[in-house]
């Protein structure tokens, strides 16, 4: 079981969630606990390592006394064992310690001091959670992601675990369960040499995921603040209604364009060892949320989600010579793979003198940068850039074989004036996905979502 970041924002919260993996313990579960930062923690390291940049220490040291008093006023408030107090109370003092440590000799910004930097939040909360679960008289252990043996490759910020992290995970978390509910910092893990690594935001779903797949658990659930994962963000459609029952195609879908509920690599590891993925509230714990599992299941009306990506930049790389000349998208898509960077979308017509390219807006500049450098020989006439925009997508296992969907995809959009800037279909027809101005896209949202109805579905199992 995950808790995100909103479900141990304070003392009451984590009461709930120890009461929650109390019942399931009292069942006779074994339950890991996966944790992630309280909410807003991991923002204000960020900060804090902003600050740090831009040499503004004292701003730095205020936000880590914030962190601090939060982490030391939850502990108190929290327990009602006063050796478990005052054994929290040192942990933190430990940890906020090494923090402070850190942004004193934090003059060297290499990605790896940031994902060290990063993972404090986990580390703070994890003790918090062990604690609240021992004052409830459930033995209980906690761990980083790194402890647990979650072994990842060097991309700091957005790490991947090895599959040498089976094993490790398997002999660390295992013999705890037998006697205890382990819990495990979520978004941490650690490369081959040791270094702590992050698995990019979000990233305490895929922690869970990867560590259900070591232990090859029976489920993985996922815990957040709302119902499971929706018909649409929730945020922009309030209409937005749970999808009951849905395939792990589907959910990799919608999360990989942007329903944020799941980190977009989530799913992988579940689909590894065909475990099945609940999304569940942890406001409305009785409700049975989202089930993730193998199987598609066609549904009247076809599209089942529609999800936005907001941090998306578009490329057009345009000239001439690019009709009928064979080997400039090869050379584009080179020069990206060269720099790492992940190519979302891409769309060119065989008469059209342009290839356009789809991009996380993190890595546009150095887009820019690889693509000038590698047509520096005027093969190219211009390479433009549009970081104003977000990609739409519209998914479900029915639309493969089912005409129309398209039409009346960009019907709505036409009604809604809304332009439509590049369109791509994979040839295996679970989504359309689509490119439009930014400031459009809400109401793009809204006008699918009422299109293909949604708002009135009832998704029962
Ligand atoms: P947690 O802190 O529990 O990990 P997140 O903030 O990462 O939670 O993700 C949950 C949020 O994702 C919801 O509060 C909701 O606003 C947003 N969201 C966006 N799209 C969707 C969707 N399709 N279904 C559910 N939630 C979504
Ligand atoms: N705390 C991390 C973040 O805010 C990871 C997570 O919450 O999943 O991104
Ligand atoms: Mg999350």
């Amino acid at each position: 079981m995950k808790f995100g970041g909103t479900s141990v924002k304070d003392a009451e919260m984590i009461k709930r969630v120890a009461s929650l993996t109390k019942e399931r313990y009292n069942e006779g579960v074994e339950v890991v606990v996966v944790v992630s930062a309280m909410s807003g923690t991991t923002d204000q390291l960020i900060q804090i390592g902003e600050n740090l940049k831009k040499r503004r220490k004292q701003e730095a040291h205020d936000l880590i006394n914030q962190i601090e008093d939060r982490h030391k006023e939850t502990a108190k408030k929290l327990l009602s064992n006063n050796d478990l107090v005052d054994s929290v109370l040192g942990e933190v003092d430990e940890i906020i310690g090494e923090l402070r440590l850190l942004a004193e000799e934090m003059d060297n910004f290499i990605d790896r001091s940031f994902d060290y930097l990063m993972s404090f939040g986990e580390r703070l909360s994890a003790p918090l959670l062990s604690a609240a679960l021992q004052d409830n008289n459930v033995p209980s252990k906690h761990l980083t992601g790194r402890e647990a043996g979650v072994i990842t490759n060097q991309c700091y910020g957005s790490a991947i675990p090895l599959s040498e992290s089976n094993k490790r995970i398997k002999e660390s978390v295992l013999p705890l369960l037998e006697e205890s509910v382990p819990v495990i910092t979520g978004f941490i893990g650690c490369s081959k040499n040791g270094d702590i690594t992050t698995l990019g935001r979000g990233g305490s779903d895929y922690s869970a995921s990867t560590i259900g797949r070591a232990i090859e658990a029976d489920e993985i659930w996922i815990w957040t603040d709302v119902d499971g994962l929706l018909t649409t963000d929730p945020r922009v459609v309030p209409e937005a209604q749970t999808l009951r029952r849905i395939s792990y195609r589907e959910a990799m879908e919608l999360s990989f364009f942007g329903a944020e509920v799941l980190h977009p690599k989530s799913i992988e590891p579940a689909i590894e060892k065909n475990i099945p993925v609940r999304v569940k509230n942890t406001f409305t714990p009785g409700f049975e949320g989202t089930l993730i599992v193998k199987d598609e299941e066609k549904v009247e009306g076809v599209v089942k989600g529609v999800s936005a990506e907001r941090d998306v930049a578009l490329v057009n790389i345009s000239g001439m010579d690019i009709i009928g000349t064979p080997g400039i998208a090869a050379d584009a898509f080179g020069a990206l793979a060269d720099a790492d960077i992940n190519i979302i979308m891409i769309s060119t017509g065989s008469s059209e003198p342009t290839i356009s390219l789809l991009v996380d807006e993190k890595d546009l500049s150095r887009a820019i940068k690889a693509l000038e450098t590698e047509f520096s020989d005027n093969t190219i006439e211009e390479i433009t850039h549009d970081p104003e925009v977000s990609v739409i997508t519209v998914v479900g296992s029915g639309m493969a074989g089912t005409p129309g969907i398209a039409g009346r995809v960009f019907t709505a959009m036409g009604q809604e004036k809304i332009n439509i800037i590049m369109i791509s279909q994979g040839s295996s027809e679970f989504n359309i996905s689509f490119v439009v101005k930014k400031h459009e896209t809400n109401s793009a949202l809204r006008s699918l979502h009422e299109e293909f109805r949604l708002d009135k579905k009832d998704y029962k199992l």
